[in-house]
């Protein structure tokens, strides 16, 4: 199977609009080596033929045309079989508005997921106004299969991020990563944008993965702070640090992945700058921190 990065930043891509941290300026001016980056989403598919999104960006339009295995073929046939969604973010989700003028859009999602975007967002009440949607509920912990050899599996990651939509946001299941399995060689992948805390059951998830494309969305849990950006921690967004002590490199140091890529990188993160120090601890961890268009056969 193939897993391909359509966006490798977090939400507000990078540089983000209204941003003029040390980083959004490098990307601007080009004073330091970096690359824009748009965001979060990924494309996989057991046959580059057939391909699932997981999670739909506000960039989706640009993510398609910047890769043409995603293109149209035969009139309007999308070769996008699929949207599966990690948790109702907007940064994760706005693109589903984006698919309207397809013929209709299948997205796999959480009881919780479907209900905020119902009842809180919108956007699923507003997108099946302008075409059909068949809504596949995701259930942690069950195998899907996908066809073609390619099954999924998503698995419940504790958050506790203030809920922005009600008490149904704080339901188990309001955070998922997945675990894409290849039936045809039993190889499997890691797909998990969003974790504030690695529990042992998420660990067990990840051991043996082939690819882990993993939370890579803040160096420093206060890093908002010390840029004077926000007041929030990366704790407080549902996301683990990088760097601090029990950080994602300590957690990463101790599993078993062939190749670990971060993602959902903000745009305040200082290891988006290729030749600074945190650059270099990161590599020195053997961690990868991905671009726009990185693919990985699994
Ligand atoms: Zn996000
Ligand atoms: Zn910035």
């Amino acid at each position: 199977m193939w897993l391909r990065v359509l966006g490798a930043g977090a939400g507000g891509g990078f540089p983000q609009w209204n941003c003029s941290c040390p980083t959004c300026r490098a990307v601007r001016d080009g004073s330091r080596p970096c690359h824009p980056r748009t965001q979060s989403s990924i494309a996989v598919s057991a046959d580059r033929d057939r391909w699932f999104l997981v999670n739909a960006s506000p960039d989706i339009r640009a993510q398609i045309e910047a890769f043409d295995a995603l293109h149209p073929r035969d009139d309007r046939v999308t070769p996008i079989a699929a949207v599966l969604l990690t948790d109702a973010e907007l940064d994760h989700t706005l693109g589903l508005l984006l698919l309207r003028e397809g013929r209709g859009v299948t997205v796999h999602a959480t009881a919780p997921t479907f209900e905020t975007l119902r009842t809180g967002t919108g956007f699923l009440t507003t997108l099946e106004r302008y075409c059909p949607v068949e809504r596949c509920e995701v259930v942690p912990g069950k195998d899907v299969p996908l066809g073609d050899g390619l099954s999924y599996r998503a698995f419940d990651v504790p958050t506790t991020k203030p809920s922005r939509f009600g008490p149904v946001d704080s339901d188990p299941g309001r955070v998922v990563g997945y675990r894409f399995t290849d039936e045809r060689t039993g190889r499997f992948a890691v797909h998990l944008p969003g974790v504030q805390t690695f529990t042992d059951a998420i660990r067990e998830e990840i051991d043996g993965a082939e690819l882990l494309l993993v939370d890579g969305t803040c160096w420093h849990d206060d890093e908002l702070r010390r840029l004077g950006l926000a007041d929030k921690t990366a704790h407080d967004m549902g996301h683990i640090s990088v760097a601090d002590p029990g950080g994602s490199l300590e957690q990463l140091a101790g599993l078993r992945v062939g190749r670990a890529v971060y993602m959902h990188i903000n745009n305040t993160n200082p290891m988006l700058i290729e030749d600074s120090p945190e650059r270099r601890v990161v590599d020195e961890h053997g961690v990868e921190v991905a671009l726009d268009g990185l693919e990985v056969e699994v």
